[in-house]
């Protein structure tokens, strides 16, 4: 079980993984594992079981993941204190996780039909874009 003391690392690592070089997010597979970590363990503090309901309902169904990565870096970036910047985290992970599983999007480097990679790419498999098939590398199936 994480300790809310591993929380900035790990948001660090998964700020250095997401990919906004073009201004808009991708999650390329590593930060769709982080976010997939926190979101396991923020279910499993006593902060979001008891305001769950608020956080699902903060949401809209179907809200783009990029938008709440957006808001969530906004909210970090702003809070007043680090209680404050923990608890952003907490509560928004579970939903950022959820809209990332309802988005199609490339496995390898986290292109999207609307955010494609430089020089454009289509879809090889359903959640393997051109760019990156075939370099994907050292297989990690089993
Ligand atoms: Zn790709
Ligand atoms: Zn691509």
């Amino acid at each position: 079980m994480k300790k809310i003391s591993e929380l900035p690392d790990l948001m660090v690592e998964l700020l250095e993984a997401v990919d906004d070089a073009n201004g808009v997010p991708k999650f390329p597979k590593r930060a769709t594992e982080i976010v997939k970590e926190i979101s396991a363990w923020a279910q499993t503090t006593n902060f979001y079981t008891d305001f769950a309901k608020d956080f699902r309902d903060f949401w809209a169904e179907g809200t783009p993941p990029e938008e709440i990565w957006m808001f969530m870096l906004q909210k970090i970036i702003h809070a007043p204190t680090v209680a404050h910047r923990d608890l952003s985290v907490i509560g928004h992970m579970p939903a950022l996780e959820k809209a990332l599983a309802a988005q199609r999007r490339c496995r390898v480097c986290g292109c999207t039909e609307r955010n494609a990679c430089p020089g454009g790419c289509h879809w090889v498999e359903w959640d393997l874009c051109s760019e990156c098939a075939g370099k994907e590398g050292g297989g990690a199936h089993g």
